[in-house]
């Protein structure tokens, strides 16, 4: 130590010229000198360092781990350590390389450093990396504070951030940005988030994460893209903080703000909402107000846990009834739903009701119910109108003993008896052959032409004014008259198909079909007469069935021998409304099916809804899967088009391209 210390003393003068910041520690690291340049580099003056351990040695991120350490100890070169940081006194990082140089002086081992610090640079850099550092701390502080590598691995995690999402850092390091997020968020939003990164933009938001132990909890998240120097790849800094209290709060305002906690149903506040959209969007429908008739076997058993059951029954029961309606709890027992259905089917929920009775105690509840139904815009215009509306109609059914669901419209006065007129007006409409055809492009999209188009019923009828499909068509099921106009429907559809055939201009033509058509042994049969009577070549026949057709078809083999019969023959089964019901892999393998229709409330939300998006794409590739053609149904907008089109759809229908039009309008397009 003495010769040392001698040597130091003799050489220090030579030594201090040296323009690198140096030092000399001892075997176990205390340092014995440290020169000028270190002093004015570090902020450490040679009083305060030596003596002590070299400040950098318990440093985490500089520190040389004792292997190491006797590794420079045992060698007789120097050795060389690149990326060393070394935290100053006053806390700024410097990033330097180090030359470690073993030597043995009499029976005493030293290490001798000689730092590589920049000191051109240094001067400018002090103040910047200074501010910094202050930055650092303060952030560090205050937020949950990660580091992602370019390729999104996490190279560093804060004490804040461990805390919250209880991990630990050595499991944490390494992981994958994505593996912190819930799997259904990892996919889009994580991507969204890393897609910005990439792009060298900031990402800010709200989002659910993941802690180790699968909990979610909720972070305000502002990433930031990091540039260094240009040889050092970008890395990515993710501050967060925890709103996960903040959000829970907000969701439970929402639920007390917009559902009623007693049957889950909307409440008046959301429903008042829902219809003010509605009507905004000028959307037509029925607002149908429900009241529970009290009745003495209710009153007799009047104890709060009936209550609550009858309650809860009830609910249920409308939500399977009305299944894709708005249904709200508006008082005790009172419920509003808003639908576009027409008032037969609204008062069907009558004899719904009866034939599922609600039990209690293992005894049927005999309940029933009043209601009154006011129609936007036909009746009344604005959501205290339609309420008021509705309960001076419920008022007057339950004054005539309760029990049933009336219309207030005038119009639809006559409406209460409509489905009898239907059924009236339709036998003659047959025979006078008052019905008519209008017919709906289709466009392909790898050709960009119509080449087929769908057959659609029209019936205008002299008393009754316009009948939608929506409305005729299950009457006509019920009754049986849906052969009639099955029939004729056919008939039309093979003479305009044989007739643009005949013009040069051949075109597909597509026409909607009931099980119950089916259902008729000879329906093979009566398909090729009627394809002969026009000699219309069977491939230019489309028939279309849908979902729950194919559902019952499936087990009636009658019915499925029919269709392959046909198909054999050229005609082309399309399944239309696809998704809206009973989507089963079976019965796609069991009927010979070449076409899907994806149903119009797919595409109506597709640009709003990602969900919706992805079920979509997922059809699709379903569909491409499967070798069958995927076509869009209600298209009334370019960029659902355009959408639609990237995503790899064959064919489009829609408003977008075309209504339904008549024959010859067809011709011109
Ligand atoms: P569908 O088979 O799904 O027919 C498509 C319906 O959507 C048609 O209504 C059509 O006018 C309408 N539509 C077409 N493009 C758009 C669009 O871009 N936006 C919107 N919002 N709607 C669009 P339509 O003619 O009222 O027919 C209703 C339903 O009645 C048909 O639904 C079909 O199930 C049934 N139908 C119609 N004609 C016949 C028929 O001759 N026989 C049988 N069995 N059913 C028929
Ligand atoms: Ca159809
Ligand atoms: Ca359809």
């Amino acid at each position: 130590m003495k010769g040392m210390q001698q040597l130091l003393e003799s050489g220090s003068s030579v030594l201090d010229h040296v323009s690198l910041p140096m030092m000399l520690t001892a075997k176990d690291a205390t340092v014995l000198w440290w020169n000028e340049v270190a002093e004015r580099t570090f902020g450490y003056s040679a009083d305060e360092i030596i003596g002590k351990f070299y400040p950098f040695k318990d440093e985490e991120r500089s520190a040389i781990d004792p292997s190491t350490w006797n590794q420079v100890l045992n060698s007789n070169e120097s050795i060389r350590f690149a990326n060393f940081i070394l935290p100053s006194k006053q806390g700024e990082s410097f990033h330097t390389s180090a030359v470690l140089n073993s030597m043995a002086i009499g029976k005493e081992q030293y290490v001798m450093f000689a730092f590589e610090v920049d000191n051109i640079q240094r001067k400018d850099q002090t103040k910047i990396e200074q501010e910094l550092a202050s930055f650092k701390v303060g952030l560090e502080e205050t937020f949950m504070v990660t580091y992602l590598d370019k390729d999104g691995l996490i190279t560093y995690a804060n004490p804040l951030f461990l805390k919250s999402s209880k991990w630990t850092p050595k499991r944490v390091i390494g992981k994958t940005f994505w593996q912190l997020f819930p799997e259904e968020s990892a996919e889009t939003l994580v991507n969204q988030i890393w897609y910005e990164l990439q792009s060298n933009r900031v990402w800010q938001g709200s989002v659910e994460k993941l802690t180790k132990d699968g909990e979610t909890y909720w972070v305000d998240m502002t990433a930031i893209p990091v540039l260094t120097t240009s040889d050092d790849p970008i890395y990515f800094t993710i501050l967060e903080k925890d709103i996960t209290e903040k959000k829970r709060l907000q969701m439970h305002l929402e639920q007390i703000a917009y559902v009623d906690p007693e049957t889950g149903l909307m409440n008046r506040h959301r429903l008042e909402n829902i219809v003010s959209s509605l009507i905004a969007e000028q959307r037509h429908f029925s607002f149908i107000f429900l009241d529970i008739d009290k009745f003495y076997t209710l009153k007799d058993m009047h104890d709060e846990e009936s209550e609550t059951t009858l309650l809860l029954e009830f609910a249920k029961r409308l939500k399977m009834y009305f299944q894709d309606s708005d249904i709200a709890r508006v008082g005790e027992d009172e419920f509003v739903v808003l639908t576009p259905l027409s008032d037969w089917f609204i008062q069907g929920f009558l004899s719904y009701l009866k034939q599922h009775p609600i039990y209690i105690r293992n005894k049927a509840i005999p309940i029933s119910i009043s209601g009154g139904i006011t129609r936007f815009p036909e009746d009344q215009s604005t959501f205290s109108h339609l309420m008021k509306a509705s309960k001076a109609t419920i008022y007057k059914v339950k004054q005539e003993g309760g029990g049933n669901i009336v219309s207030l419209s005038k119009a639809n006065h006559v409406a209460l008896s409509k489905k009898a007129m239907i059924e009236k007006r339709l036998i003659e409409a047959l025979h006078q052959k008052d019905l008519s055809v209008m017919y709906q492009p289709q466009v392909d999209l790898s050709t960009g032409k119509i080449d087929a188009v769908e057959a659609l019923v029209r019936w205008e009828d002299a008393v009754l004014g316009t009948v939608s499909p929506n409305e005729l068509i299950p009457i006509a099921e019920e009754t049986g008259m849906i052969h009639d106009i099955g029939s004729f429907m056919l008939e039309k559809a093979c003479e305009q198909a044989a007739k643009w055939a005949k013009s040069g201009n051949p075109m597909k033509v597509s026409v909607n079909s009931s099980i119950r058509e089916f259902r008729d042994k000879n329906m093979v049969k009566k398909i090729r007469q009627t394809l002969e009577k026009f000699d219309c070549p069977a491939h230019l026949l489309q028939i279309e069935i849908t979902e729950k057709f194919a559902l019952e078809a499936e087990s009636e083999q009658s019915i499925i021998r029919q269709m392959l019969q046909l198909q054999a023959d050229g005609i082309v089964f399309v399944l239309d409304d696809f998704g809206t019901g009973y989507a089963s892999f079976r019965y796609m393998q069991l009927l010979p099916i070449t076409e899907l229709k994806i149903d119009q409330s797919f595409i109506s939300g597709i640009l709003k809804q990602e969900k919706l998006q992805k079920l979509v794409y997922g059809m699709i590739q379903f569909g491409k899967s499967m070798k069958i053609r995927v076509l869009a149904e209600g298209v009334e907008t370019k960029e659902q088009y355009d959408l639609l089109n990237k995503l790899g759809c064959d064919a489009i229908q829609g408003f977008f391209v075309s209504h339904p039009v008549a024959a010859s309008e067809i011709e011109k397009l």
